[in-house]
Protein backbone atom coordinates (compact mmCIF):
# COMPACT_ATOMS: atom_id res chain seq x y z
CA UNK A 1 0.00 0.00 0.00
CA UNK A 2 1.51 3.45 -0.97
CA UNK A 3 1.59 6.47 1.52
CA UNK A 4 -1.31 8.22 -0.43
CA UNK A 5 -3.69 5.13 0.66
CA UNK A 6 -2.35 4.73 4.01
CA UNK A 7 -3.03 8.83 4.30
CA UNK A 8 -6.42 8.34 3.13
CA UNK A 9 -7.57 5.61 5.53
CA UNK A 10 -5.57 6.96 8.31
CA UNK A 11 -6.52 10.57 8.34
CA UNK A 12 -10.03 9.33 7.25
CA UNK A 13 -10.45 7.47 10.85
CA UNK A 14 -8.92 10.00 12.46
CA UNK A 15 -12.23 12.17 11.99
CA UNK A 16 -13.68 10.75 14.73
CA UNK A 17 -11.78 12.03 17.26
CA UNK A 18 -12.70 16.08 17.57
CA UNK A 19 -9.80 16.88 20.22
CA UNK A 20 -8.70 19.40 17.40
CA UNK A 21 -11.38 22.45 16.92
CA UNK A 22 -12.24 21.83 13.17
CA UNK A 23 -13.05 18.12 12.16
CA UNK A 24 -16.74 17.63 9.74
CA UNK A 25 -16.82 19.59 6.42
CA UNK A 26 -16.39 17.94 3.43
CA UNK A 27 -16.92 19.91 -0.07
CA UNK A 28 -15.74 19.41 -3.23
CA UNK A 29 -13.93 21.60 -5.50
CA UNK A 30 -15.44 22.93 -8.50
CA UNK A 31 -14.96 24.74 -11.45
CA UNK A 32 -14.17 28.70 -10.84
CA UNK A 33 -13.50 28.31 -7.63
CA UNK A 34 -10.58 27.91 -5.20
CA UNK A 35 -10.04 25.05 -2.78
CA UNK A 36 -12.20 22.54 -1.83
CA UNK A 37 -12.62 20.41 2.05
CA UNK A 38 -12.51 17.06 3.15
CA UNK A 39 -13.39 15.59 6.46
CA UNK A 40 -9.79 14.03 7.18
CA UNK A 41 -6.37 14.96 7.16
CA UNK A 42 -5.50 18.48 7.85
CA UNK A 43 -7.05 20.05 10.81
CA UNK A 44 -7.07 23.68 12.93
CA UNK A 45 -6.10 23.39 16.93
CA UNK A 46 -5.62 26.34 18.79
CA UNK A 47 -2.03 26.67 21.10
CA UNK A 48 -1.47 27.93 24.64
CA UNK A 49 -1.25 31.08 23.31
CA UNK A 50 -4.35 31.24 21.26
CA UNK A 51 -2.67 30.73 17.55
CA UNK A 52 -5.03 29.48 15.54
CA UNK A 53 -2.67 26.61 13.55
CA UNK A 54 -3.22 23.69 10.67
CA UNK A 55 -1.95 19.86 12.37
CA UNK A 56 -1.42 16.83 10.54
CA UNK A 57 -4.35 15.01 12.00
CA UNK A 58 -4.01 11.30 11.88
CA UNK A 59 -3.88 7.78 13.12
CA UNK A 60 -0.60 5.19 13.25
CA UNK A 61 -2.89 3.02 13.05
CA UNK A 62 -6.65 1.67 12.90
CA UNK A 63 -5.97 -1.87 13.53
CA UNK A 64 -7.17 -2.42 16.77
CA UNK A 65 -7.00 -5.04 19.24
CA UNK A 66 -10.12 -3.59 21.54
CA UNK A 67 -13.78 -3.71 20.20
CA UNK A 68 -15.37 -0.60 21.57
CA UNK A 69 -19.16 -1.16 19.80
CA UNK A 70 -19.03 2.67 18.83
CA UNK A 71 -15.78 3.30 17.05
CA UNK A 72 -15.18 2.96 13.65
CA UNK A 73 -11.61 1.12 13.96
CA UNK A 74 -12.86 -1.91 16.75
CA UNK A 75 -11.88 -5.11 15.93
CA UNK A 76 -14.93 -6.40 14.94
CA UNK A 77 -15.95 -4.01 11.83
CA UNK A 78 -14.48 -5.01 8.11
CA UNK A 79 -12.92 -2.31 7.47
CA UNK A 80 -10.11 -0.86 4.97
CA UNK A 81 -6.96 -1.20 7.80
CA UNK A 82 -3.13 0.80 7.52
CA UNK A 83 -0.28 1.17 9.32
CA UNK A 84 2.89 3.62 9.11
CA UNK A 85 5.72 2.10 10.54
CA UNK A 86 7.24 5.47 12.84
CA UNK A 87 9.51 5.88 9.90
CA UNK A 88 7.11 6.66 7.83
CA UNK A 89 5.12 9.17 10.23
CA UNK A 90 8.71 11.09 11.07
CA UNK A 91 9.28 11.39 7.08
CA UNK A 92 5.63 12.31 6.58
CA UNK A 93 5.49 14.62 8.65
CA UNK A 94 8.85 16.26 8.24
CA UNK A 95 8.12 16.68 4.70
CA UNK A 96 5.07 18.30 5.08
CA UNK A 97 6.35 20.65 7.65
CA UNK A 98 9.01 21.67 5.07
CA UNK A 99 6.38 22.46 2.43
CA UNK A 100 4.34 24.81 4.81
CA UNK A 101 1.26 22.28 4.81
CA UNK A 102 1.14 21.96 8.42
CA UNK A 103 2.30 23.79 11.93
CA UNK A 104 2.04 20.35 14.24
CA UNK A 105 0.70 17.00 14.53
CA UNK A 106 -2.31 15.21 16.36
CA UNK A 107 -0.84 12.15 16.86
CA UNK A 108 -3.39 9.23 17.64
CA UNK A 109 -3.73 5.44 17.31
CA UNK A 110 -5.96 2.00 17.63
CA UNK A 111 -4.34 -0.16 20.14
CA UNK A 112 -1.97 -2.96 18.34
CA UNK A 113 -0.53 -6.07 20.45
CA UNK A 114 -1.07 -3.83 23.49
CA UNK A 115 -0.95 -0.66 25.15
CA UNK A 116 2.64 -0.46 25.77
CA UNK A 117 3.36 -1.62 22.54
CA UNK A 118 1.67 1.30 20.57
CA UNK A 119 2.63 3.68 22.84
CA UNK A 120 6.29 2.62 22.63
CA UNK A 121 5.83 3.29 18.61
CA UNK A 122 3.90 6.41 19.35
CA UNK A 123 6.93 7.44 21.57
CA UNK A 124 9.68 6.57 19.29
CA UNK A 125 7.87 8.78 16.27
CA UNK A 126 8.00 11.61 18.94
CA UNK A 127 11.35 11.32 20.27
CA UNK A 128 12.83 11.31 16.84
CA UNK A 129 10.84 14.20 15.63
CA UNK A 130 11.94 16.49 18.72
CA UNK A 131 15.50 14.96 19.03
CA UNK A 132 16.72 13.80 15.46
CA UNK A 133 14.58 15.88 12.97
CA UNK A 134 14.63 18.84 15.79
CA UNK A 135 11.04 19.54 14.92
CA UNK A 136 9.84 22.38 17.05
CA UNK A 137 6.07 22.32 15.93
CA UNK A 138 3.24 21.84 18.26
CA UNK A 139 2.18 18.31 18.66
CA UNK A 140 -0.85 16.49 20.47
CA UNK A 141 -0.70 13.26 21.28
CA UNK A 142 -3.10 10.69 22.32
CA UNK A 143 -2.45 8.58 25.87
CA UNK A 144 -3.20 5.02 25.17
CA UNK A 145 -5.30 4.14 28.00
CA UNK A 146 -3.71 1.02 30.05
CA UNK A 147 -0.03 2.07 29.12
CA UNK A 148 2.54 2.15 31.78
CA UNK A 149 2.68 5.13 33.96
CA UNK A 150 6.72 5.63 32.11
CA UNK A 151 5.49 5.59 28.69
CA UNK A 152 2.97 8.04 29.54
CA UNK A 153 5.44 10.42 31.31
CA UNK A 154 7.72 10.06 28.13
CA UNK A 155 4.90 11.18 25.59
CA UNK A 156 4.80 14.16 28.20
CA UNK A 157 8.33 14.98 27.70
CA UNK A 158 7.79 15.66 24.28
CA UNK A 159 4.05 16.27 23.41
CA UNK A 160 2.34 19.60 23.79
CA UNK A 161 -0.92 18.36 24.45
CA UNK A 162 -2.00 14.71 25.71
CA UNK A 163 -5.27 13.52 25.97
CA UNK A 164 -6.57 10.57 26.88
CA UNK A 165 -10.28 10.08 26.02
CA UNK A 166 -12.99 9.34 28.37
CA UNK A 167 -15.47 8.67 25.94
CA UNK A 168 -18.54 7.24 27.64
CA UNK A 169 -20.44 9.72 30.06
CA UNK A 170 -21.23 6.81 32.54
CA UNK A 171 -19.17 3.82 34.41
CA UNK A 172 -21.76 1.73 33.91
CA UNK A 173 -22.04 1.37 30.15
CA UNK A 174 -18.09 0.61 29.67
CA UNK A 175 -18.53 -3.10 30.39
CA UNK A 176 -21.22 -3.40 27.45
CA UNK A 177 -19.66 -1.08 25.26
CA UNK A 178 -16.02 -1.26 25.60
CA UNK A 179 -15.19 -4.54 27.06
CA UNK A 180 -11.64 -3.91 27.47
CA UNK A 181 -11.21 -0.66 28.83
CA UNK A 182 -12.43 1.12 32.36
CA UNK A 183 -12.81 4.02 34.10
CA UNK A 184 -10.14 3.23 36.11
CA UNK A 185 -7.71 2.94 32.72
CA UNK A 186 -8.56 6.40 32.00
CA UNK A 187 -8.28 8.19 34.99
CA UNK A 188 -5.24 6.59 36.29
CA UNK A 189 -3.11 8.55 33.15
CA UNK A 190 -5.07 11.39 33.91
CA UNK A 191 -3.85 12.00 37.13
CA UNK A 192 -0.79 11.18 36.14
CA UNK A 193 -0.72 13.86 33.59
CA UNK A 194 -2.49 16.57 35.73
CA UNK A 195 0.11 15.66 38.77
CA UNK A 196 3.48 15.75 36.76
CA UNK A 197 1.67 19.42 34.93
CA UNK A 198 1.52 20.45 38.65
CA UNK A 199 5.18 19.44 39.69
CA UNK A 200 6.75 21.22 36.62
CA UNK A 201 5.14 24.50 36.99
CA UNK A 202 6.66 23.98 40.62
CA UNK A 203 9.91 23.21 38.94
CA UNK A 204 10.52 25.84 36.31
CA UNK A 205 9.38 28.62 39.46
CA UNK A 206 11.95 27.11 41.23
CA UNK A 207 14.87 26.20 38.12
CA UNK A 208 15.51 28.60 35.48
CA UNK A 209 16.02 25.75 33.14
CA UNK A 210 13.19 22.55 33.33
CA UNK A 211 12.28 20.61 30.49
CA UNK A 212 8.69 21.24 29.56
CA UNK A 213 5.84 18.44 30.46
CA UNK A 214 2.41 19.23 28.22
CA UNK A 215 2.57 22.98 28.19
CA UNK A 216 -0.13 23.26 26.62
CA UNK A 217 -1.94 20.72 29.24
CA UNK A 218 -4.81 17.32 28.75
CA UNK A 219 -7.69 17.49 27.15
CA UNK A 220 -10.11 14.68 27.17
CA UNK A 221 -13.52 13.50 24.32
CA UNK A 222 -16.99 12.53 25.80
CA UNK A 223 -18.99 10.83 23.41
CA UNK A 224 -22.56 12.16 23.01
CA UNK A 225 -25.52 10.65 22.23
CA UNK A 226 -24.14 6.81 22.03
CA UNK A 227 -25.73 6.21 25.52
CA UNK A 228 -28.77 6.89 27.36
CA UNK A 229 -26.33 9.07 30.14
CA UNK A 230 -28.58 12.83 30.07
CA UNK A 231 -27.09 16.44 29.39
CA UNK A 232 -27.12 17.30 33.32
CA UNK A 233 -24.65 13.12 34.08
CA UNK A 234 -22.87 14.67 31.19
CA UNK A 235 -21.97 18.52 32.49
CA UNK A 236 -21.58 16.86 35.51
CA UNK A 237 -18.81 14.61 34.82
CA UNK A 238 -16.60 17.58 33.19
CA UNK A 239 -16.88 19.82 35.58
CA UNK A 240 -15.76 17.45 38.12
CA UNK A 241 -12.82 16.65 35.27
CA UNK A 242 -11.92 20.19 34.96
CA UNK A 243 -11.81 20.19 38.87
CA UNK A 244 -10.02 16.99 39.53
CA UNK A 245 -7.59 16.90 36.70
CA UNK A 246 -7.12 20.69 35.68
CA UNK A 247 -8.02 19.57 32.24
CA UNK A 248 -8.06 22.47 29.25
CA UNK A 249 -10.97 21.31 27.64
CA UNK A 250 -13.38 18.35 27.46
CA UNK A 251 -14.39 17.94 23.57
CA UNK A 252 -17.64 16.48 23.02
CA UNK A 253 -18.44 14.21 20.30
CA UNK A 254 -21.81 13.33 19.00
CA UNK A 255 -22.16 9.97 18.61
CA UNK A 256 -21.98 9.07 15.11
CA UNK A 257 -23.69 5.75 13.93
CA UNK A 258 -21.19 3.90 13.06
CA UNK A 259 -21.83 0.87 15.37
CA UNK A 260 -23.75 -2.37 14.87
CA UNK A 261 -24.66 -3.06 18.48
CA UNK A 262 -28.11 -3.69 20.02
CA UNK A 263 -26.57 -1.64 22.66
CA UNK A 264 -26.01 1.50 20.95
CA UNK A 265 -29.09 3.58 19.38
CA UNK A 266 -29.95 4.02 15.35
CA UNK A 267 -29.81 7.41 15.40
CA UNK A 268 -29.81 8.46 11.83
CA UNK A 269 -27.69 11.57 12.10
CA UNK A 270 -25.07 12.20 15.20
CA UNK A 271 -26.76 14.84 17.13
CA UNK A 272 -24.79 17.43 16.60
CA UNK A 273 -27.31 20.21 18.06
CA UNK A 274 -27.32 18.49 21.34
CA UNK A 275 -23.02 18.72 21.04
CA UNK A 276 -23.37 22.51 20.14
CA UNK A 277 -25.35 23.12 23.65
CA UNK A 278 -23.10 21.46 25.29
CA UNK A 279 -20.48 23.56 24.37
CA UNK A 280 -22.30 26.30 25.33
CA UNK A 281 -23.55 24.96 28.51
CA UNK A 282 -19.64 24.26 29.20
CA UNK A 283 -18.78 27.44 28.46
CA UNK A 284 -21.34 28.83 30.80
CA UNK A 285 -20.08 26.59 33.56
CA UNK A 286 -16.99 27.41 33.54
CA UNK A 287 -16.64 31.43 32.49
CA UNK A 288 -20.46 32.96 33.72
CA UNK A 289 -20.21 31.05 37.19
CA UNK A 290 -23.37 28.39 36.41
CA UNK A 291 -24.24 25.39 38.44
CA UNK A 292 -24.92 22.00 35.87
CA UNK A 293 -28.22 22.34 37.89
CA UNK A 294 -29.23 25.44 37.26
CA UNK A 295 -28.88 25.07 33.11
CA UNK A 296 -30.58 21.41 33.11
CA UNK A 297 -34.27 21.44 32.88
CA UNK A 298 -36.05 18.93 35.74
CA UNK A 299 -35.43 16.11 32.80
CA UNK A 300 -31.44 16.83 33.05
CA UNK A 301 -31.36 17.54 29.50
CA UNK A 302 -31.01 20.49 27.29
CA UNK A 303 -33.61 22.18 25.33
CA UNK A 304 -31.78 22.39 22.07
CA UNK A 305 -34.32 24.88 20.93
CA UNK A 306 -32.98 27.85 22.97
CA UNK A 307 -29.49 28.63 24.06
CA UNK A 308 -28.87 27.22 27.66
CA UNK A 309 -28.56 30.57 29.03
CA UNK A 310 -31.66 31.80 27.69
CA UNK A 311 -33.31 28.14 29.00
CA UNK A 312 -32.62 28.98 32.77
CA UNK A 313 -33.47 32.92 32.26
CA UNK A 314 -36.78 31.75 30.83
CA UNK A 315 -37.39 29.36 33.78
CA UNK A 316 -36.19 32.13 36.23
CA UNK A 317 -38.67 35.42 34.85
CA UNK A 318 -38.88 36.63 38.56
CA UNK A 319 -34.81 37.73 38.58
CA UNK A 320 -36.16 40.03 34.78
CA UNK A 321 -35.90 41.91 33.82
CA UNK A 322 -32.83 43.79 35.22
CA UNK A 323 -31.87 47.17 34.71
CA UNK A 324 -28.63 47.47 33.25
CA UNK A 325 -27.58 50.69 34.92
CA UNK A 326 -27.83 48.63 38.19
CA UNK A 327 -27.03 45.39 38.16
CA UNK A 328 -24.20 43.58 39.54
CA UNK A 329 -21.66 42.23 37.06
CA UNK A 330 -23.03 38.57 37.91
CA UNK A 331 -26.32 39.29 36.95
CA UNK A 332 -25.22 41.03 33.79
CA UNK A 333 -23.29 37.85 32.68
CA UNK A 334 -26.52 36.44 33.32
CA UNK A 335 -28.71 38.02 31.01
CA UNK A 336 -29.18 36.21 27.74
CA UNK A 337 -27.51 38.09 24.49
CA UNK A 338 -24.69 39.78 26.86
CA UNK A 339 -21.45 37.85 26.89
CA UNK A 340 -18.25 38.02 28.92
CA UNK A 341 -16.77 40.55 27.21
CA UNK A 342 -19.83 42.36 26.46
CA UNK A 343 -20.68 42.70 30.68
CA UNK A 344 -17.23 43.95 31.02
CA UNK A 345 -17.95 46.50 28.34
CA UNK A 346 -20.97 47.74 30.10
CA UNK A 347 -19.56 47.78 33.66
CA UNK A 348 -16.70 49.72 32.40
CA UNK A 349 -19.26 52.51 30.30
CA UNK A 350 -21.78 52.80 33.29
CA UNK A 351 -18.93 54.54 35.28
CA UNK A 352 -18.70 57.25 33.08
CA UNK A 353 -22.62 57.45 32.50
CA UNK A 354 -25.83 55.50 32.26
CA UNK A 355 -26.16 52.99 29.39
CA UNK A 356 -28.12 53.76 26.65
CA UNK A 357 -30.08 51.33 23.90
CA UNK A 358 -27.89 52.76 21.24
CA UNK A 359 -24.88 52.63 23.34
CA UNK A 360 -25.83 48.39 24.60
CA UNK A 361 -25.97 47.61 20.51
CA UNK A 362 -22.63 49.41 20.04
CA UNK A 363 -21.11 47.34 22.38
CA UNK A 364 -22.45 44.23 20.70
CA UNK A 365 -25.03 43.11 22.99
CA UNK A 366 -27.22 40.80 21.15
CA UNK A 367 -30.41 43.12 21.55
CA UNK A 368 -33.04 40.72 19.90
CA UNK A 369 -32.57 38.48 22.86
CA UNK A 370 -31.45 40.63 25.57
CA UNK A 371 -34.43 43.17 25.06
CA UNK A 372 -36.65 40.55 26.90
CA UNK A 373 -34.80 40.79 29.85
CA UNK A 374 -33.07 44.09 30.40
CA UNK A 375 -34.79 47.65 31.21
CA UNK A 376 -32.94 50.29 30.24
CA UNK A 377 -32.87 53.49 32.25
CA UNK A 378 -36.33 52.17 33.73
CA UNK A 379 -37.23 51.24 29.93
CA UNK A 380 -38.23 47.70 28.60
CA UNK A 381 -38.02 47.09 24.72
CA UNK A 382 -39.17 43.72 24.40
CA UNK A 383 -42.23 43.34 23.13
CA UNK A 384 -44.25 40.36 24.91
CA UNK A 385 -44.54 41.71 28.38
CA UNK A 386 -42.31 38.63 30.05
CA UNK A 387 -44.40 36.41 28.95
CA UNK A 388 -41.99 33.51 29.12
CA UNK A 389 -44.25 31.04 26.05
CA UNK A 390 -44.02 34.09 23.69
CA UNK A 391 -40.17 34.97 24.70
CA UNK A 392 -39.33 30.98 24.31
CA UNK A 393 -41.56 31.48 20.63
CA UNK A 394 -40.03 34.22 19.19
CA UNK A 395 -36.33 32.94 20.32
CA UNK A 396 -37.09 29.40 19.54
CA UNK A 397 -34.64 27.55 16.75
CA UNK A 398 -37.44 25.10 16.50
CA UNK A 399 -34.64 22.46 16.22
CA UNK A 400 -35.97 19.34 18.25
CA UNK A 401 -38.43 18.61 15.58
CA UNK A 402 -36.31 16.98 13.02
CA UNK A 403 -32.63 16.05 13.89
CA UNK A 404 -30.72 17.36 10.56
CA UNK A 405 -28.02 16.17 9.27
CA UNK A 406 -24.66 18.96 9.73
CA UNK A 407 -25.45 21.09 6.25
CA UNK A 408 -29.19 20.77 6.06
CA UNK A 409 -30.79 23.83 5.80
CA UNK A 410 -32.94 24.87 8.50
CA UNK A 411 -35.87 26.76 7.79
CA UNK A 412 -36.48 29.26 10.48
CA UNK A 413 -39.79 31.25 8.67
CA UNK A 414 -41.91 28.89 9.92
CA UNK A 415 -44.55 29.16 12.26
CA UNK A 416 -43.51 27.54 16.06
CA UNK A 417 -45.75 24.94 16.00
CA UNK A 418 -44.58 22.78 18.47
CA UNK A 419 -43.98 25.66 21.63
CA UNK A 420 -46.83 24.77 23.98
CA UNK A 421 -45.10 21.18 24.12
CA UNK A 422 -42.38 22.97 25.82
CA UNK A 423 -44.58 25.53 28.07
CA UNK A 424 -44.29 22.75 30.95
CA UNK A 425 -40.79 22.10 31.11
CA UNK A 426 -39.78 25.93 30.92
CA UNK A 427 -42.08 27.18 33.71
CA UNK A 428 -41.17 23.83 36.16
CA UNK A 429 -39.25 25.08 39.62
CA UNK A 430 -37.61 28.73 38.86
CA UNK A 431 -34.17 27.80 40.47
CA UNK A 432 -33.47 30.57 42.66
CA UNK A 433 -29.59 31.94 43.45
CA UNK A 434 -29.84 31.40 47.15
CA UNK A 435 -29.11 34.82 49.23
CA UNK A 436 -28.55 37.12 45.96
CA UNK A 437 -31.36 37.92 43.90
CA UNK A 438 -31.94 41.24 45.30
CA UNK A 439 -27.77 41.81 44.68
CA UNK A 440 -28.53 40.39 41.41
CA UNK A 441 -31.54 42.01 40.23
CA UNK A 442 -29.81 45.07 40.79
CA UNK A 443 -32.40 45.90 43.38
CA UNK A 444 -35.40 46.20 40.77
CA UNK A 445 -39.01 44.45 41.82
S1 LIG B 1 -9.44 1.40 21.70
FE1 LIG B 1 -9.77 3.30 20.59
S2 LIG B 1 -9.41 2.79 18.46
FE2 LIG B 1 -9.65 0.85 19.54
S3 LIG B 1 -11.79 0.32 19.27
FE3 LIG B 1 -11.62 1.42 21.22
S4 LIG B 1 -12.00 3.59 20.74
FE4 LIG B 1 -11.58 2.49 18.80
Amino acid sequence: MDTREKIRILSDSAKYDVSCSSSGNSRQGKQGALGNAVQGGICHSFTSDGRCISLLKILMTNYCIYDCAYCQNRVSNDIERAFFKPEELIDLTMSFYRRNYIEGLFLSSGVIKSPDHTMELMVEILKALRIREKFNGYIHVKGIPGASPYLIAEAGKFADRLSVNIELPEEADYASLTPQKNRELILRPMAQISRKISENTEEKRIFRYSEDFVPAGQSTQLIVGATPATDGKILTLSGGLYKAYGLKRVYYSAYIPVGTSALLPKLTAPPLLREHRLYQADWLLRFYKFQTEELVSPDENLDVNVDPKTQWALRNMHLFPVEVNRASFDMLLRIPGVGLISAERMAKARRLSPLTWDGLKRMGIVLKRAKHFILVSGRYYGSFSQDPDMIYSALSERKDEIQTDLFDKIDTQEPAIRIKSHVPKLIQEPVPLPGKRAALAGGES
